[in-house]
């Protein structure tokens, strides 16, 4: 998945920027409401982080122009604590979600986490497709109850063709949300991992659950299982 984070304090930036890689995200940076502004315009996004107080263009006039841009992706606002006006604002402006300062990572991950599944149509944390389930907070996969070690990357790429399981998903997409701007892309990257993540799920070749569909993309093809664990 990849995550804007628009926040000027460096400190912090770079704080969230590190506890989010480790959590498996692709990031992009914005030091003040414009750059925000043109990241957020600009590049493939599935969530923002914004905080209210930034130089150059305010959180909330920056989520208003996302937002009547027709940009539609999740946007975590970060506020001050104990300014309910802040939280208000956020929310009509168009933010789907807050934190206060100073938070625990804990709780940004969290709440990033649960507004990915919504947009993604997924109620809980575990994500099921028949013997296939993916625990999102884990960053688990278990087969048929059998656990599988998958990569980094892997891991991304599953994460994100799952969390839009019967949805084609093109290759670009993938690369866009594996890579953050300063790596050299490569589709034969993606054509590689999907073909171990086969292998890792399906040695027996009987569940097929990534279709290849020609010079679209793939489909995570097993139907979701919606009910409860
Ligand atoms: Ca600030």
């Amino acid at each position: 998945m990849r995550v804007l984070v628009v926040e000027d304090e460096a400190a912090l930036r770079d704080a969230l920027r590190t506890r989010l890689i480790d959590s498996g995200f692709t990031v992009d940076l914005a030091a003040d409401g414009e750059e925000g502004l043109f990241a957020g315009s600009e590049y493939p996004l599935d969530v923002a982080i914004v905080d209210l107080g930034l130089p150059k263009l305010p959180g909330l006039e920056l989520i208003r122009r996302l937002r009547a841009a027709g940009k539609t992706y999740p946007i975590l606002v970060l506020t001050a604590r104990d300014n309910w006006q802040d939280k208000v604002q956020g929310l009509q402006a168009g933010a789907d979600d807050y934190v206060a300062k100073p938070f625990h990572f804990e709780e940004v991950l969290a709440r990033l986490q649960a507004l990915l599944r919504r947009a993604g149509g997924w109620a809980s944390a575990e994500l099921r497709c028949g013997p296939v389930l993916l625990d999102t907070r884990a960053q688990t996969l278990h087969v048929d109850g059998v656990p599988v070690e998958l990569t980094t990357f892997e891991y991304r790429i599953l994460e994100h063709l799952i969390l839009r399981a019967g949805e084609v998903v093109s290759k670009t997409e993938l690369t866009e949300r594996l890579y953050d701007q300063d790596y050299e892309r490569d589709s034969n990257v993606i054509e590689v991992l999907v073909g171990r993540l086969r292998r890792k799920l399906d040695p027996q070749e009987r569940l097929r659950p990534i279709e290849t569909l020609r010079g679209r993309g793939y489909r995570f093809a097993l139907a979701r299982d919606t009910t409860t664990p």
